[in-house]
């Protein structure tokens, strides 16, 4: 998708650091954080939400299920607890249309 930012983020087109990637997801810092960690873990193809994913992206889903979990230990917050959460369609609040789960730390949550 041309005009993703976050496919462009995946390919390089936009620098950002990334604190994961392979050859299927990347992850990096929010750009506005919510928490004292706040990281975006996307996969490098382009699925608009939660809502257009299939049986074909099993794999894909655990993949970065994992790539979470790693996240969250190189963030030093796997002991103390994160959050993870996906905003599905606008009125959940989802901006970018570009598969995305935002990782959060580093406080406590109610
Ligand atoms: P959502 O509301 O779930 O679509 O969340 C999109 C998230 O992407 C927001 O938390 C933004 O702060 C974040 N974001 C947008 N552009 C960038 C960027 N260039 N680098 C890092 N995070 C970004
Ligand atoms: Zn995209």
């Amino acid at each position: 998708m041309d005009d993703c930012i976050f496919c462009k983020i995946s390919k390089g087109e936009i620098p950002t650091e990334f604190l994961y990637e392979d050859d299927r997801a990347v992850a990096f810092d929010d750009i506005n954080p919510e928490a004292p960690v706040h990281v975006i873990i996307i996969p490098r193809e382009h699925i608009p939400s939660f809502n257009d994913l299939g049986p074909e992206h099993k794999d894909l889903l655990g993949h970065l299920s994992l790539v979470m979990k790693e996240v969250a230990r190189l963030k030093g917050v796997q002991e103390s607890g994160y959050r993870i959460l996906t905003n599905c369609g606008t009125g959940a609040g989802q901006v970018v249309f570009h598969l995305h789960f935002h990782l959060l730390g580093g406080k406590r949550f109610r």
